[in-house]
């Protein structure tokens, strides 16, 4: 039994306050130092990139799974990404869509830096450690471990911008928690297939996002979905716009994709119970696709990775009804 440690920086290996604040600088050994109990645990450490989470790019956690990968198809147990928590919801998701293998694959991350009082890092990397080497936690796809919960990578949000609490998954709560060290799993949900994705194509393909507000200047559309080849609306409620969108959106919708979502941060958009202009069935009726459960921010990491498999509008439509 081993884990693999990857480390991509973010707060958790951050250090040196000084007149500029903390920067990244802690490797994976002085993180796996700083904590009591892993030195009992088997950890081979990678380092890859020390580098503020809002850095990281798709390219970079494509080549990461790949890398991986490797460590499971080697021998490994499972594998732990650590990382800035500000983008683990978007990356936990991109791996989640790619990731093939039964062994499990989790991010974790820290609120509090190791320079200040309390820091979550250490405790967060024992739990992740913990659970990617339990058998239970086989044939998840990617976990978030934070805070002794374990949530799906699909499911799970930052909700909040300093708590230690701040991963949640609104829709389905945590898949489980590590009580006392030991990893206890409440829930399996089944995994879909995972997607093949062309690195070359991804690095040509762009996918816009915009969140609509109340008397929102539809003039911003056109400029936004210039060059890109798919469009996420995180629309009002249950997938609302202002009247004067609709008509915008259907022209936009016969061009390329564009993904209905909810702003609201939890529930789906609906299908059939609105019936005004710029209501989700008026939405709909103009060719947009319903993105169902999943949030904006995940709708667009989808989005991109479909295109960049060469789905067309028929295969993005599909999609999101299997993982929205
Ligand atoms: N800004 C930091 C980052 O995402 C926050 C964190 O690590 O939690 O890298």
């Amino acid at each position: 039994m081993s884990v693999v440690l990857f480390t991509l920086g973010g707060t958790i290996a951050m250090a040196g306050a000084g007149p500029t604040g903390v920067v990244t600088r802690l490797t994976g050994a002085e993180l796996a130092a700083a904590v009591p109990g892993l030195a009992d645990l088997p950890l081979q450490v990678r380092d890859v990139q020390a580098v503020p989470s809002a850095d990281l790019t798709y390219r970079r956690i494509l080549d990461l799974v790949a890398e991986a990968g490797a460590a499971v198809a080697d021998g490994a147990t499972g594998v732990v990404v650590t990382q800035g928590t500000d983008t683990l919801e978007e990356t936990a998701f991109l791996a989640d869509l790619v990731w093939p293998h039964p062994a499990p694959l989790v991010f974790t991350g820290a609120m509090r830096n190791p320079t200040l009082a309390g820091p979550d890092g250490p405790a967060n990397l024992l739990a992740a450690v913990r659970v990617a080497a339990a058998p239970a936690a086989r044939d998840l796809g990617v976990l978030v471990a934070v805070n002794d919960e374990i949530h799906a990578a699909r499911y799970v949000r930052k909700t909040h911008s300093t708590s230690t609490a701040t991963f949640a998954s609104p829709n389905a709560g945590p898949l489980g928690h590590v009580i006392e060290g030991e990893v206890r799993l409440l829930t399996r949900p089944a995994r879909h297939a995972p997607l093949a994705v062309d690195p070359d194509r991804l690095a040509n393909t762009r996918v816009a996002l915009h969140t609509v507000t109340v008397d929102d200047d539809v003039a911003l559309l056109d400029a936004l979905a210039h060059g890109r080849q798919g469009l996420v609306v995180a629309g009002f409620g249950v997938g609302h716009v202002p009247p004067a969108f609709a008509p915008a959106l259907g022209a936009l919708a016969d061009r390329m994709p564009v993904v209905l979502t909810s702003r609201t941060g939890a529930g789906s958009v609906l299908r059939h119970t609105y019936g005004a202009v710029g209501s989700e069935t008026d939405l709909q009726r103009r060719g947009l696709i319903n993105g169902g459960l999943l949030d904006p921010y995940k709708a667009k990491v989808l989005l991109r990775l479909l295109l960049a498999g060469g789905a067309d509008r028929a295969g993005v439509a599909a999609a999101f009804a299997r993982h929205g």
